[in-house]
């Protein structure tokens, strides 16, 4: 967990966009949330869509209190908090006041940082070479892994025998390289149907 100044709490955190959608990808697909994303993520992803996330100090300090209050505004019901990597910051303070207002609490991480926050869905999307915290394999509803290349299926089977029994996983083409890697996706899926298929279905959709 990094202390930016005046984080610490949780009681403010560095917000690069919120927004309502619906979910793109994963098991939630097609749900209506409120998106919350917040800046920061040391991962660095080659194929990050969202490298503008990366560095927190170009994202400004928000009370905590006013996102919850949009998100109840939004009247989604669910929200999504990603990122960039939102367990950066302290999510405790966030998500027991989205949880008081009854609003399901869906998180995208990479699992790199320590825990913090309650959440009713926990996406574990790791990416190669990072370090990633034990809980997540504990806590995950689904692992996602990114499949950019062959060699990213052997990454997926490694990560999926550190998962917890109950967590679905699921096989993501990387979008720059979906028309040529898909085809290997729903092969490999044929022959190891513990897999499923998400896309990132916002996209052909084109919102947000
Ligand atoms: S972990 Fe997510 S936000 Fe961070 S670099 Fe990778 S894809 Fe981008």
């Amino acid at each position: 967990m990094k202390t930016k100044p005046g984080t610490g709490d949780g009681l403010m955190l560095p917000l690069m966009e919120q927004f309502l959608s619906l979910q793109g990808e994963g098991v939630n697909t097609g749900r209506a949330a409120w998106f919350i994303r917040l800046g920061g993520c040391d991962v660095g992803c080659s194929f990050c869509d969202v490298k503008e996330s990366w560095n927190p100090d170009l994202h400004p300090l928000v009370p905590a209190n006013e996102i919850v209050e949009a998100a109840a505004e939004s009247k989604a019901g669910s929200v999504v908090i990603t990122g960039g990597e939102p367990l950066m910051w302290n999510l405790d303070h966030l998500t027991s006041e989205l949880k008081s207002k009854g609003i399901a609490i869906f998180v995208e991480t990479s699992g790199s940082e320590a825990p913090s926050g309650t959440f009713d869905w926990i996406c574990l999307s790791p990416k190669k070479g990072q370090i990633i915290n034990d809980f997540w394999f504990s806590a995950a509803g689904e692992l996602k892994i990114i499949i950019e290349t062959e060699s990213d299926f052997v990454f997926a089977e490694n990560l999926a025998k550190r998962v917890n029994n109950r967590c679905i996983l699921l096989l993501q083409p990387e979008w720059s390289v979906r028309d040529k890697i898909l085809p290997l996706i729903i092969r490999y899926i044929s022959k190891n149907p513990d897999w499923r298929l998400s896309v990132q279905t916002h996209k052909y959709i084109k919102i947000p």
